[in-house]
């Protein structure tokens, strides 16, 4: 019921984490976070219950990541439990989902997908589906799998073959986005983003974010890129 990513210098752990806590109001039955380490390699901590609990599941993490993804949890295609926690990782991609995919089952058979599934979820149908599509471009991919998607969904992604990087598209669920001195960030609402920026913008339906350290941008389904419609806080926080 909650995402947030990161990329940029600061610490990506801690930055999710408290990401994470801040969204907690939104409610969840459990929380996770995908960090891509210094060599590449991605880690994934998943725990049901409070963010506190996972908070406590990375405390032994020690090697620093700069960019990753976090998620709160809301069952509804699943029970709760580890292995149906976000984030999913279906072959090169790792992936946090906000919303329910209608048409699950359609392609599970579809894509031949039964032998691979590690959860109940929807959102690791929607994984499998991107990782089979992926051909390296990720906007491309991202792109084609919303023509095989029903329902509401914001997702967040990082793909292996491309540290650093976080992928976001959003058709109902809720996205904002920020470029910032301090790094590239998305969440499901402005509360997570407040402590870093003033500046953001939302996430216009069926549009695609792409995050590096240095930038954010915004791409339409034809891969067009667009220019995002900054806002302002003005709250006097
Ligand atoms: N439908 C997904 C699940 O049950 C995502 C739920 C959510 O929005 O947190 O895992």
């Amino acid at each position: 019921c909650g995402i947030i990513g990161y990329t940029g210098p600061l610490d990506s752990k801690k930055i999710l984490l408290e990401g994470l806590s801040q969204l907690e109001y939104r409610g969840y039955d459990s929380a996770g976070v995908a960090l891509c380490m210094e060599n590449s390699h991605i880690r994934v901590i998943r725990h049901t219950g409070k963010v506190s609990n996972l908070k406590e599941g990375c405390k032994d993490i020690t090697e620093v990541s700069h960019c990753g993804l976090g998620h709160t949890r809301w069952a509804t295609h699943g029970g709760v439990t580890t292995e149906n926690a976000h984030p999913h990782r279906a072959g090169r991609v790792t992936l946090v989902h906000n919303g329910i995919i209608e048409n699950y089952h359609q392609l599970t058979t579809e894509f031949h997908l039964e032998d691979k599934l590690h959860s109940e979820t929807d959102t690791e149908v929607a994984a499998w589906v991107l990782d089979h599509i992926y051909q390296g471009d990720p906007i491309e991919a991202i792109a084609k799998l919303v023509g095989h998607l029903k329902g509401s969904y914001s997702f967040c992604m990082m793909f292996e073959d491309h540290p650093g990087e976080i992928y976001a598209i959003r058709n109902v669920s809720p996205l904002v986005a920020a470029y910032t001195r301090s790094g590239s960030f998305l969440a499901s609402d402005l509360t997570a983003l407040i402590p870093y920026t003033r500046q953001y913008f939302v996430v216009p339906e069926n549009h695609i974010v792409k995050l590096t350290s240095y930038q954010t941008q915004l791409f339409d389904l034809d891969q067009k890129e667009q220019e995002p419609e900054l806002l302002e806080v003005n709250w006097n926080t």
